[in-house]
């Protein structure tokens, strides 16, 4: 529920501040106060980068013009800045911009955490994209998950030929996917304060893994990121 009292919804910067404290791969993450700043930032990455509104109040940022990708150079970045900030300005008055690096090709996972009344914390995977929708390819476990379960998991998915590698596709780093759900499960065993955590998507790369996109909702507990 995270629009229940004492619950914050962490910005997809502060979730991924979390994420590599835990050793969870993810895109650099910088939140630029304004375009001069989105610039130097940019520049100072190098291009291409991604551009994205931050703002607690915005979850589907492309659905509101919040994504803008592959920018090649400053004025690609100064056109997408002053594009997302216009948009999300209505929404949320305080809304960032956060800069970061393109991730590489991969195959779109999801990894998840919602918490139950009964079972407490249920970890989910699942296969991004379309699939998410049009397959419904999910696998869950309790948390703790043990590594056997996190395995046995992403085994049963139906795309789990996908990640192996298909029809002249090199298969996908699936360890690295395994080594997201454990690390994971242990955040969130740690940190039972986390009501919801969203990963999506995780690209799985022919090696390794980044979270490009991350959501936590945290109901009665500090953020110390
Ligand atoms: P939202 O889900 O809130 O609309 P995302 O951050 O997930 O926003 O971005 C939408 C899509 O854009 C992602 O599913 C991914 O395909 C792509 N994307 C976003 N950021 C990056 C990035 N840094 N590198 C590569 N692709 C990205
Ligand atoms: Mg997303």
């Amino acid at each position: 529920m995270p629009e229940a009292a004492g619950c914050t919804v962490l910005s997809e910067a502060r979730a991924k501040a979390w994420l590599a404290r835990r050793g969870i791969p993810t895109t650099t993450y910088q939140v630029a106060e304004d375009e001069g700043e989105a610039v130097r930032l940019a520049n100072a990455l190098g291009y291409p980068v991604a551009l994205k509104v931050s703002s607690p109040r915005i979850v589907h940022k492309s659905d509101v013009g919040g994504v803008a990708l592959d920018l090649a150079d400053e004025a690609a970045v100064r056109r997408a800045f002053r594009a997302i900030t216009a948009a999300a300005r209505p929404i949320d008055p305080q809304a960032g911009v956060i800069i970061q690096e393109m991730a590489g090709p991969g195959f779109e996972a999801i990894v998840g955490v919602t918490s139950d009344a009964h079972f407490g914390h249920v970890l989910l995977i699942g296969s991004g994209g379309v699939f998410t929708e049009l397959l419904e390819d999910v696998a869950f476990g309790l948390v703790p998950v043990a590594r056997e379960h996190a395995v046995r998991m992403v085994r049963s998915l139906q795309c789990y030929p996908l990640l192996e590698g298909y029809r002249g596709q090199r298969g996908k780093d699936i360890e690295a996917l395994i080594g997201v759900l454990l690390a994971v499960s242990q955040l969130v065993e740690e940190s039972p304060g986390i009501a919801e955590l969203d990963l999506n998507p995780v690209l799985v790369h022919e090696r390794g893994v980044t979270t490009v996109d991350a959501r936590i909702v945290l109901c009665g507990a500090e953020d110390p990121a």
